[in-house]
């Protein structure tokens, strides 16, 4: 059984004695920054000239600096901009204000892993990734709670990157939940191969088929939403709370006698092929390098494949519904935060 760490393990003070510096302002920077300078962590914020984040983090009374000022102060840069433009960001604006005795940190094993970015010596690399989006993150912890998170050492030249790393992990609440150590190998893997194959690519894909199904059979949209999309919720809180056991033992006896005799027709032995396929090519690189390469070229790829993803009719159907719920506040406007 993996070890799991809490905050009774973890030293607050080592963090609280460090300049950290957080690089970006998005979904996981915002939460970290917020989240340590409420534990009373000395925080500034990284950002590059004029970015639309730069505005926000001040008025949340944070102090921005640009990059290469931000890591000149610091002693702690954790990285928090997105994975395809962190080796520029680095090379650029990090590497040349790094010293002996500087932490660098990560909450994705990406650039590590792939060996895009790769620190001088004398610096320590560590990672501190939360489990969880970082708007949970940033709410979990004013609710005084936490959202589980792994930790990794990569590079240990200090000696104490792994108490340093444990420390950073209770400053935003992980220990609160729960912390386990692994390796930038290990996260980076099972981190892909999790929002590939299943939580993301997986699920998308499964929604939309459904819901395709239905509304090709001539059932109305509306009700196809609700039940290929809207009530995947409610199953997925009850796997969390007691597992898939749960879920089966909650749902009434004909939705449980048909999920055993219908699931594996529908994601039959081919589909665990697949996903071989898919941990295949992330372990060997060639999902990093496609990945890269396209937003290298400005992201063609991936701006053709979201836009056709935005296009599919469960999301319209989708907004026009969300109107209507009355417990669903402001659900449209999770654009709002994706700024650079
Ligand atoms: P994001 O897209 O939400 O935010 C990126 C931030 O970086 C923005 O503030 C943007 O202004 C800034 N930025 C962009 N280009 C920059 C540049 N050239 N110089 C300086 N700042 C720049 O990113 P995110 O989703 O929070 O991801 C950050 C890291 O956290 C990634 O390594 C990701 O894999 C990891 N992660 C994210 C989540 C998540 O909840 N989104 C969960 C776990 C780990
Ligand atoms: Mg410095
Ligand atoms: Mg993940
Ligand atoms: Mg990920
Ligand atoms: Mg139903
Ligand atoms: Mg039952």
């Amino acid at each position: 059984m993996a070890e799991i760490y809490y905050d009774d393990d973890a030293d607050l003070s080592i963090i609280q004695g460090r300049h950290v510096a957080i690089i970006g302002y998005g979904s996981q920077g915002h939460a970290h920054a917020l989240n340590l300078r409420d534990s009373g962590v000395d925080v500034r914020i990284g950002l590059a000239e004029g970015s639309k984040s730069w505005a926000k983090a001040e008025a949340e009374g944070l102090r921005v600096l640009s990059v290469a000022d931000a890591v000149e102060e610091a002693d702690v840069v954790m990285i928090l901009t997105p994975d395809q433009v962190q080796r520029t960001v680095y090379a650029e604006s990090i590497a040349p204000h790094l010293t002996t005795g500087d932490a660098l940190f990560f909450a994705h094993g990406f650039n590590i892993r792939f060996g895009y970015i790769s620190a001088p010596d004398g610096v320590d690399v560590a990672m501190v990734a939360p489990k969880g989006p970082g708007h949970t993150v940033r709410r979990e912890f004013e609710a005084g709670r936490g959202v589980p998170a792994l930790i990794a050492v990569e590079k240990d030249a200090s000696g104490n990157a792994e108490a340093l790393a444990l420390s950073y992990a209770k400053g935003i609440g992980g220990t609160r939940a729960g912390v386990i150590k692994t390796t930038f190998t290990e996260e980076t893997e099972t981190d892909l191969f999790g929002e590939q194959a299943v939580l993301c690519g997986g699920v998308s894909q499964l929604v939309q088929y459904g819901f395709e199904t239905l509304t090709e059979a001539g059932y109305k949209p509306e009700i196809a939403y609700f039940e290929v999309l809207h009530e995947l919720k409610l199953i997925v809180d009850l796997m969390i709370e007691g597992g898939i056991a749960k879920q089966r033992w909650s749902i009434s006896d004909t939705a449980e006698y048909g999920d055993y005799v219908s699931g594996p027709r529908v994601i039959d032995p081919h589909v665990k092929e697949n996903m071989k396929a898919v941990l295949a090519d992330i372990q060997d690189g060639t999902f990093a390098q496609r990945f890269i390469d396209d937003q290298d070229k400005g992201g063609p790829e991936f701006k053709e494949l979201r836009a056709k993803g935005e296009a599919h009719p469960i999301e319209a159907t989708g907004r026009e519904l969300r109107q209507l719920f009355s417990w669903i506040k402001s659900n449209d406007d999770y654009t709002e935060g994706q700024v650079s």
